[in-house]
């Protein structure tokens, strides 16, 4: 038997592929819901992804394990709205639409440099880019646009795809989500992110999952994984284990393990003090109904300049229009490190109303969701967790612990674990 802890995404696709494989398991997932970072939840008729997050229709991993039509998938227009301290500029990247071509909020150098990378990039697969990684941070890597170009487009909007305001992000993720935004379309589920999970989650027998199912120890013996406990107290034996869970709960267990006095008694490895985990990217997303649209296009309004509270809004339901009740506009609102306060709402309430004037007096609050682990810190030279792939013989490790933090990367690394054990059996 195979133990897949944790039901994120990692998780799901592993037990889907072992599934697949004929090797049975049993997933655990501490929570009441599937989907661990990517979900939504339902409030007076409104659906509210627990963060604004996309997929992209250029990933390929997640697309062999959920169908994209079943999803019915929402597009947004590739483009912006720039908010640029009291200027608006609009712009589109595909045709008919070449606005971009034409748009103030970059300079012609600007579009010389863009339009460099993304020849470079076509050229280069998903792995070439990804297994090349430079000391180059994002910021570093783009300085030489213009800064209009870089706290208008750049910050606002890769600032929100790497939760990283300062861009100390490594350019590897630069590089990877140009390419992945250049020959693809951001899209989300009509009826929010919650689909993607709940569609994997389908296709797996459904006595191979538990909820509520915390695992709080392992317990080793000749360097191997021979039980896991929950805090229910229940012990479950297992063959192989996958840890797809964040990065602190595994180093935890692991770490917990590793320490503890039974498990050097019992034989296990005392050497895992080294992983340190890697600080977390906090998010939050702020949620807004309003009976007047703010405006019209399927386009994120990305608002310049370091200082902003808020990094990038929507109306998200003029991609999507199920996630509210007829005739009713859904706004979400991006604030990257911010932890609450009081006064957060009114000061971003007013960042919005700059932008749209109308919005003013018309903006009811419905929620805001903190997300103390949005995505794990991923500077150069440390894209991914610090490597104890191989903890224990049977343990194996899927997410954005070793992965890069995409819905796209840990389905990869989810479905890699699984070929991995199958090759075992
Ligand atoms: C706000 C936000 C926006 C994002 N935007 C995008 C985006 O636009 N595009 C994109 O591709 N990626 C995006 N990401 C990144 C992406 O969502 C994550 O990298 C990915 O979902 C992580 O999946 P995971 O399976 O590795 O981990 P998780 O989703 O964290 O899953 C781990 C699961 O393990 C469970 N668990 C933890 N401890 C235990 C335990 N002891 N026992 C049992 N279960 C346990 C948890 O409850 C959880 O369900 C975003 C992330 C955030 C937070």
């Amino acid at each position: 038997m195979v133990i897949v802890v944790g039901a994120g995404l990692a998780g799901l696709v592993c037990a889907l592929e072992l599934q697949k494989q004929n090797i049975p398991c049993l997933l655990l997932e501490s929570s009441a819901r599937l989907g661990g970072r990517v979900g939504s939840l339902d409030q007076d008729h409104f659906k509210l992804d627990l963060g604004f997050q996309v997929l992209l229709d250029s990933y390929s991993t997640i697309f062999q394990y959920c169908r994209l039509d079943d999803l019915q998938p929402r597009y947004f227009d590739s483009g912006g709205i720039v908010w640029n301290f009291g200027k608006r500029f609009r712009f589109r990247s595909r045709p008919p639409d070449l606005s971009v071509l034409t748009t103030k909020a970059f300079s012609w150098t600007d579009k010389l440099r863009l339009a460099l990378i993304s020849a470079g990039l076509l050229c280069r697969s998903d792995h070439q880019i990804l297994a090349q990684d430079d000391p180059v941070t994002v910021a570093d890597y783009i300085a030489k646009f213009s800064a209009a170009a870089i706290e208008g487009f750049f910050r606002p909007f890769f600032g929100g795809v790497l939760l990283d305001n300062d861009l100390q992000s490594s350019s590897v993720l630069f590089r990877y989500y140009f390419k992945k935004f250049l020959i693809g379309r951001a899209l989300i589920p009509a009826k929010g992110m919650q689909e993607i999970p709940e569609q994997l989650s389908r296709r797996i027998d459904q006595n191979r999952i538990r909820l509520q199912s915390e695992v709080i120890s392992l317990r080793v013996k000749d360097a191997r994984v021979r039980e896991i406990e929950l805090s229910t107290g229940e012990l479950l034996s297992c063959e192989h284990l996958v840890l797809a869970c964040s990065e602190p709960v595994s180093v935890k267990l692991l770490r917990g393990q590793a320490n503890s006095q039974s498990n050097v008694e019992r034989g296990g490895q005392a050497s895992l003090s080294g992983p340190q985990v890697r600080p977390a990217r906090r998010v939050s997303v702020m949620y807004w109904s309003s009976n007047v649209s703010l405006y019209p296009d399927k386009l994120l309004v990305l608002m310049a300049g370091r200082k902003r509270l808020i990094r990038h809004f929507v109306q998200i339901t003029n991609v999507s229009p199920e996630l509210a009740p007829d005739g009713v506009h859904l706004i979400s609102a991006t604030i990257l490190g911010e932890p609450d306060r009081p006064g957060l709402v009114d000061d971003a309430e007013s960042e919005i109303c700059e932008v749209f004037p109308r919005a003013r007096g018309k903006l009811e609050f419905l929620r805001s969701i903190q997300i103390p682990y949005g995505v794990p810190l991923q500077p150069p030279g440390r894209l991914f967790g610090e490597l104890f792939r191989k903890p224990y013989q049977n343990v194996w490790l899927a997410g954005d612990q070793i992965s890069y933090a995409s819905t796209e990367g840990v389905a990869r690394s989810g479905a890699a674990v699984a070929h991995d054990i199958a090759r075992t059996f």
